[in-house]
């Protein structure tokens, strides 16, 4: 699919030939015409997006463009725009709206761009398929039956149908890559603290990263130069200097090493990618880049470490959503009435028991009178019960678990040790290549339904993406065509960088994509 680029529109723009508003209408067209059936959107600010366009237009005619007048974003449902609703993907905050502009959607609408509503995504961005979400499941533009990747799955398909220029996802083990290799996009996850998490609702606060999802890898650099930078409201943002992302296109790889891991390479991986991904190491190697191969050795316990941290991490940040502050609220009567019925059903058990004589069975009911829920805990539990879905009561079960007494050291804490041992495997080999190519994913896109009953199949999509959230270092997808044997769907293969070197990531992309 040949999608519009901004890189483009600021083109057309500058030499009128178009305007801002043409831009969003054609768009508004699109979406239209697809969102029904992609379900790639939860909101579209039609009347917003029409007003700051004309805005911008007008701006524009008294010499006042800005370098991202006219950029037309889409903004994954997990990020905060003030006034806009938030709802991750999840009935828990389906009613709730933002407070509060995330930092990024400051910068980017200060810089000139376009908010065109909010992107679907798998529930508080749980998941690899986009099937999680409260609101339906978003489809694969390129085919229906497909899934587009998850769980930024609604970014990926609003880029690859045309529905905008570029969208932003978040990405905690690989749901910025992911989806954008299914959906034939590029996507980026930069380095932990190069952009702000100011205003992105919480999963795993160790992991989670804002990206660009576009259709070249000219607009994301375009997008990271805005996004990236220490902001005084993320303290987990990085003081480190922003270079001009555009100017690492430089068209040319000669001289940069470039490894590939054995361990990304091994046998699950579908044979048609290796191939693919192999082709695209050998363009490399005739532009003048050195190859090498080099070791990961903690690969294989990636996603063991990544599914165990990050639920940890889930399930206490999780916490806040008692239906007390925060949306949704299961009712407060019917759960009086519940509470009122339960201590009606453990008398007349009590007072059976004692006709009976069994004493072992009074002493029971009895602690359970006396322990009875107050209606406050029962109206938490009830929210939590009604409000979150399957898969995130999985992971919060999953992750208090891993956090309690007794496990913590077994699980919690070793799986610390095992991800500082991820992010030395990738130092050591950063001392010998600049760059690291894999595959992004190991199978092409999946059909919709094929492992929503099978959680550990679905955790295994993530092996290749989440190891760089665990270590903290950049990963760019890119798409490198399509997969013969699964109905021409996309394929991406994967960089991977030193921290904080997202340059080397995004000169390496455009190579690839620009042939
Ligand atoms: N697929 C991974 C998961 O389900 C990654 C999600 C993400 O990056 N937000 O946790």
């Amino acid at each position: 699919m040949d999608q519009p680029t901004f890189a483009e529109a600021h083109r057309a723009l500058d030499a009128g030939e178009t305007t801002c508003e043409a831009l969003v209408s054609s768009f508004l067209d699109r979406i239209d015409d697809r969102n029904d059936e992609l379900n790639a959107f939860t909101t579209v600010d039609r009347d917003g997006a029409l007003n700051h366009a004309r805005y911008l237009d007008s701006q524009r005619e008294r010499g006042n463009a800005r370098p991202l007048s006219g950029l037309v974003l889409a903004v994954k449902d997990n990020i905060c725009i003030r006034g806009y609703p938030v709802s991750c993907g999840s009935k828990m905050l389906k009613d709730f709206s933002s407070l509060y502009d995330a930092t990024v959607i400051e910068r980017l609408r200060d810089a000139g761009a376009i908010f065109i509503g909010k992107t679907n995504c798998d529930e508080f961005a749980m998941g690899s398929s986009n099937e999680t979400s409260h609101f339906g499941p978003v489809r694969n533009p390129h085919d229906p039956d497909y899934v587009p990747g998850g769980s930024s799955g609604g970014s990926a398909a609003a880029v690859a149908a045309g529905m905008c220029h570029a969208a932003l996802g978040s990405d905690t083990g690989g749901s910025v890559r992911q989806p954008s290799a299914f959906c034939g996009v590029v996507g980026l996850k930069p380095t932990y603290g190069r952009v702000s998490r100011s205003g992105l609702v919480a999963f795993a606060s160790s992991l989670d990263v804002i990206g660009p999802l576009a259709n070249s890898v000219e607009d994301v650099a375009t997008l990271l130069n805005v996004m990236a930078g220490e902001d005084p409201n993320d303290s987990s943002s990085a003081p480190v200097d922003v270079p001009d992302y555009t100017q690492a296109l430089t068209g040319e790889v000669e001289g940069l090493k470039v490894g590939l891991p054995d361990e990304y390479f091994t046998e699950g991986l579908d044979p048609t990618i290796r191939h693919m991904v192999r082709d695209q190491v050998a363009t490399l190697e005739d532009q003048g880049a050195e190859i090498e191969r080099v070791s990961l050795p903690h690969t294989e316990y990636g996603v063991a470490t990544y599914y165990l941290l990050a639920t940890a991490e889930a399930s206490s940040n999780l916490a806040r959503y008692d239906g007390i502050r925060y949306g949704f609220r299961a009712d407060l009567q019917e759960t009086k009435h519940e509470l009122r019925e339960r201590r009606k059903e453990l008398q007349r058990e009590l007072s059976a028991a004692r006709t009976k004589g069994d004493d072992d069975r009074v002493t029971e009911l009895e602690a359970e009178l006396d322990d009875e829920q107050s209606a406050l805990d029962a109206l938490y539990t009830r929210t939590r019960t009604e409000g979150f879905g399957d898969e995130v009561k999985r992971r919060i079960m999953l992750g208090t678990y891993a956090l309690s007494a007794g496990y913590y050291d077994k699980y919690y804490e070793k799986a610390q040790r095992v991800r500082t041992l991820i992010r030395h495997d990738f130092d050591r080999a950063f001392e010998d290549v600049d760059v690291l190519v894999t595959p992004t994913t190991p199978t092409p896109p999946f059909q919709l339904g094929e492992k929503t009953d099978d959680p550990l199949e679905m955790y295994l999509n993530d092996i290749y993406t989440v190891t760089a959230n665990l270590a903290g270092i950049p990963g760019l997808t890119v798409p490198i065509g399509s997969h013969p044997e699964t109905d021409n769907l996309p394929v991406g293969l994967q960089l991977l960088g030193p921290h904080f070197d997202e340059s080397v990531l995004l000169q390496v992309g455009d190579v690839l994509t620009s042939e």
